[in-house]
């Protein structure tokens, strides 16, 4: 019998990321990236197993990239109306307060999503458009909708709630919604499996630190609180957005430097944090220059250092006990530095990493902090697409009651 397969759809603004999941196995049985959607010419990779293929040429929308990418599944051997794939899996970046788990997209979920743009206007049309193509190109396949919040969805009002006029956050849906929450949700699971314990029985702390970075405080299995809030912009220091910041800094930038609201989001956003201090956002180029003695991208390392462990030593007095830290994403899986740092000097926490095992390269989850550590570190290499895999896969086989 042949394993059923779930095709996982992440539509940014301008591109298409996708993989083919085994859901079971847990292997991409193909992967790819459809880039510069709308521009003069566009691109595609698609990749099986160890062969790639490239295509380039004008791709118009979201519809008319996945229809070349369903040609190039066709021309490589997976004909994907053919290839048993049991649910197509989106990533959508905002649930709002409706959406708490996977959903089954309908008509009225997709009205829904479209209703929420305001909340995320880079990604929501861009997700809305990868299910409607979806929808188009493969009518009697299940659709499922993964929200990057719906893990936050029940954090604990004091943790949720901005103190702003109250009425006017209810009236705008103004509030911490969290995101990566597939992310810090996989990845607190496989803790929880690789110590053979119930996720109820732990007190986790996960740091997402990828391009984009977030921690959560995890109770028992359910956050109580995470660093994102309203958008992704909120918490730690990121490869170009800013965090945390007084929020006064917004209104200033437009009096003194007449600046507008689009060029102080997009400075906030873009032109920020490990980027706007050094002028390179990735930890590789990162850790280079500081290795050369550049002051900037020291400061900017140190500015990144600071508000990470902030924000461990809140969640360590919110959780009370912890009992696992874990990094994960391009820079927690990869850079021991960044990792050393962090948990630096939290002995009397019962929180150390050792040497050796934090400099050890390797692609598979692993603890590194000293045998019998009370605090337990680990390294967890994310897997959303597997992740979004099998929550669609269990929805559509587990429907219950709508
Ligand atoms: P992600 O958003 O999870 O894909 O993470 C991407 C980021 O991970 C990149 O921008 C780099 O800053 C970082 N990264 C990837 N590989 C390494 C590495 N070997 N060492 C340090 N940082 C890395």
């Amino acid at each position: 019998m042949t394993a059923t397969l779930v095709l996982v759809i992440n539509s940014g603004s301008s591109s298409i990321k996708y993989q083919l999941v085994d859901p079971v196995g847990g292997d991409a049985v193909a992967s790819g990236l459809v880039e510069r959607i709308g521009e003069p010419e566009g691109h595609i990779r698609h990749k099986v197993g160890e062969r790639t293929v490239e295509r380039r040429g004008r791709i118009a929308d979201h519809t008319e990239g996945l229809r070349q990418v369903f040609d190039l599944f066709a021309e490589t051997g997976q004909d994907l109306a053919s290839a048993g794939v049991g649910a197509v899996g989106h990533r959508v970046v905002h649930g709002g307060e409706e959406f708490n788990a996977p959903t089954l997209i309908d008509d009225d979920v997709l009205a829904e999503i479209h209703r929420l743009r305001e909340l995320a206007p880079l990604h929501m049309p861009a997700n809305a458009a990868g299910i409607e193509s979806a929808r188009e190109l493969l009518p009697d396949v299940p659709q499922v909708a993964v929200f990057d919040t719906a893990f936050f969805n029940g954090l604990p009002a004091a943790a949720r709630t901005y103190a702003i006029d109250a009425k006017v956050a209810r009236e705008h849906g103004i509030r911490r919604y969290g995101f990566h929450g597939t992310s810090h949700e996989f990845v607190s699971g496989r803790v929880a499996e690789i110590l053979g314990k119930d996720p109820a029985e732990l007190n986790q702390i996960v740091l997402h630190l990828g391009n984009g970075a977030s921690a959560s405080a995890i109770r028992g299995g359910r956050a109580v609180d995470t660093t994102m809030g309203l958008t992704p912009l909120e918490g730690l220091v990121m490869g170009t957005r800013s965090g945390d910041i007084d929020p006064a800094i917004f209104g200033y930038l437009q009096r003194v430097a007449s600046m507008d609201t689009d060029s102080v989001d997009d400075l906030l956003n873009r032109n920020s944090g490990i980027k706007g201090l050094s002028g390179v956002n990735d930890f590789r180029e990162l850790g280079e220059l500081v290795e050369l003695g550049d002051v900037a991208a020291k400061l900017a390392f140190d500015v990144y250092i600071h508000r990470l462990r902030r924000y461990i030593g809140a969640y360590m007095v919110e959780l009370g006990r912890v009992d696992t830290i874990t990094f994960t994403a391009g820079v927690g899986e990869n850079d021991a530095v960044v990792r050393a740092a962090a948990l630096a000097g939290l002995e009397g926490y019962g929180i150390s990493v050792d040497e050796a095992r934090n400099n050890a390269k390797s692609k598979v989850a692993r603890v590194i902090s000293p045998v019998a550590s009370p605090v337990i570190v680990f390294v967890v290499p994310t897997n959303e697409e597997l992740a979004i895999a099998r929550a669609a896969l269990r929805l559509v086989r587990n429907p219950g009651p709508s």
